[in-house]
């Protein structure tokens, strides 16, 4: 059955993109994070959504299971087999064509492969903004990127992935190909569908392309990496910033002193914009018009909130070298507890406070002195809070559960930005309601009865 099927999938992609022997295919087959690692009847890399829907006809009629694969840098086990059943990796990355860009519309149609930094270089050549834009950006495809609802640096201003799909074209489990790539802003005619596929992580269908919106691209930009001296003021000074710069407060990042060491231990190049300060902030705005305007403004800000001290990049390359240190800060301390929460943004210092003080109470027993890494885009309430390091790994779920107890007194979420993938596949039943859990299920068993597409993920 197995060789009949390779045929088959050769006859529809090309042999050479039927990746069935152990060295090609082991690329696709363990996560970014090296956490989880599955077996696959094979890689299928189909280069046009034709050749996806034929692909996934293939699979329902054989009973094999897809896992759709985009960059692989997602952190949650989502783009990996699980191993539980047969299953294929089929990976996007051949279907990279931009299909098309209408500026006067503000929208680009991207095939689900397409590199997240080639789209913004695809429109910034238009003289627009793709505004989605996250650490992995060289590497990740928007296809991904959708699936998992991805977040990043920018969602203060322009949201998160969902707010910057129109349309969509997606092949469905079994097979049949929806096109909905309408450059609509305005059509209320039932059910918005896109949005169904848009954080499900692959287990609802394949995203094929989709029409993207693009924006305004900001002439000038200021950047500032500030010192604050708890996060309660770093609350306090998004909220002045806001106030002062508006809109034009595009990023708003807080690290942690440990972020910030672990990045110079990483990569002792680096020079510390800020040594001694216990908290720091990355701030960005950006506008049309003139930098020095927008610099003005912003040092205006900064004095009014009373920030004990700041960098403020002179010039690109400076503004990159800050933005390189937070972007450091994930590769910078790897094995740990890790947690991506989200809670109302007021209530990120007490959220801090409480977690830290539950997690070195005594009677957890945890060895003393653990580091807590705390960074990440405070201004959406959205905290990367990872715990320890390897030793204290085989703890994790103590540890976890300490920080979702927390989360869920604040009303948070234990996943703001990543999706739920294997890794929160469990965890997720404690937290979220009976009936929502009850009405994704509905969904899934609707669009996917055979249960083909990525199982063992999100429900
Ligand atoms: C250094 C680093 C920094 C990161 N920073 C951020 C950040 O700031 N914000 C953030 O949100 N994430 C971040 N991530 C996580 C990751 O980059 C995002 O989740 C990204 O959106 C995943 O895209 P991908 O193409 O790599 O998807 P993959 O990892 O390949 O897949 C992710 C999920 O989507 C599914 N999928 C992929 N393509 C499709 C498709 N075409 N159709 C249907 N399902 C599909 C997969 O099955 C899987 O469940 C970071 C990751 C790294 C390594």
């Amino acid at each position: 059955m197995r060789n009949d099927l390779l045929g088959s999938f050769a006859a529809v992609v090309g042999e050479k993109n039927v990746l069935a022997g152990e060295h090609d295919a082991a690329p696709y087959l363990t996560d970014w994070r090296r956490q989880f690692s599955g077996p696959a009847v094979c890689v299928v890399r189909p280069g046009a959504t034709a050749e996806v829907s034929a692909v996934v006809r293939l699979c329902a009629q054989a009973g094999v299971a897809i896992v759709p694969q985009g960059g692989n840098t997602g952190l949650v086990g989502g783009s990996v087999p699980t191993g539980a059943r047969p299953e294929i990796v089929l990976s996007l990355s051949r279907m990279n064509r931009i299909r098309a860009l209408d500026a006067l519309n503000n929208t680009l149609t991207a095939e689900a492969g397409c590199v997240l930094a080639d789209l913004q270089r695809a429109a910034d050549a238009a003289g627009r903004l793709f505004a989605l834009s996250l650490a992995a950006e060289g590497s990740c495809q928007i296809g991904g990127n959708l699936s998992t609802n991805a977040g990043g640096v920018n969602v203060l201003r322009y949201g998160n992935a969902r707010d910057q799909v129109l349309g969509m074209e997606a092949v469905l489990p079994d097979g049949r190909i929806w096109d909905g790539l309408r450059g609509l802003r305005k059509d209320n005619t039932g059910y918005d569908l896109k949005q169904l596929f848009i954080g499900a992580e692959g287990t609802l269908g394949i995203i094929t392309a989709a029409v993207l919106k693009l924006h305004p691209k900001p002439t000038a930009s200021a950047t500032a990496w500030i010192e604050v001296e708890n996060p309660q003021r770093a609350v306090e000074m998004l909220s002045h910033l806001r106030g002062a710069c508006g809109d034009r407060l595009t990023a708003f990042e807080l690290l942690s002193r440990t972020c910030v060491d672990a990045v110079l231990k990483h990569r002792p190049q680096v020079r510390d914009p800020l040594p001694g300060s216990a908290w720091a902030v990355l701030v960005q705005l950006g506008d049309s018009g003139p930098d020095e305007a927008l610099h003005a403004l912003l040092e205006r800000a900064l004095e009014e909130s009373a920030a004990p001290d700041a960098v403020l990049a002179k010039n690109e390359a400076d503004a990159q070298a800050l933005w390189a240190i937070r972007e450091t800060v994930p590769e910078a301390q790897f094995g740990n507890v890790k947690h991506d929460i989200s809670v109302p943004v007021s209530k990120i210092p007490e959220f801090i406070a409480r977690t830290e003080s539950a997690l070195r109470a005594e009677a957890l027993r945890l060895p003393a002195g653990f580091p807590i890494y705390c960074f990440g885009h405070v201004g959406d309430g959205n905290l990367h809070y990872n715990v320890g390091d390897a030793a204290l790994i085989s703890r994790r779920e103590e540890v976890s559960r300490v920080v979702y107890e927390v989360v869920d007194a604040f009303g948070g979420s234990i996943s703001a930005e990543h999706g739920l993938g294997q890794l929160k596949r469990a965890e997720i039943g404690k937290h979220k309601p009976a009936l929502e859990l009850e009405l994704m299920r509905a969904v899934k068993r609707a669009l996917d009865p055979q249960g083909i597409m990525n199982p063992g993920k999100v429900v």
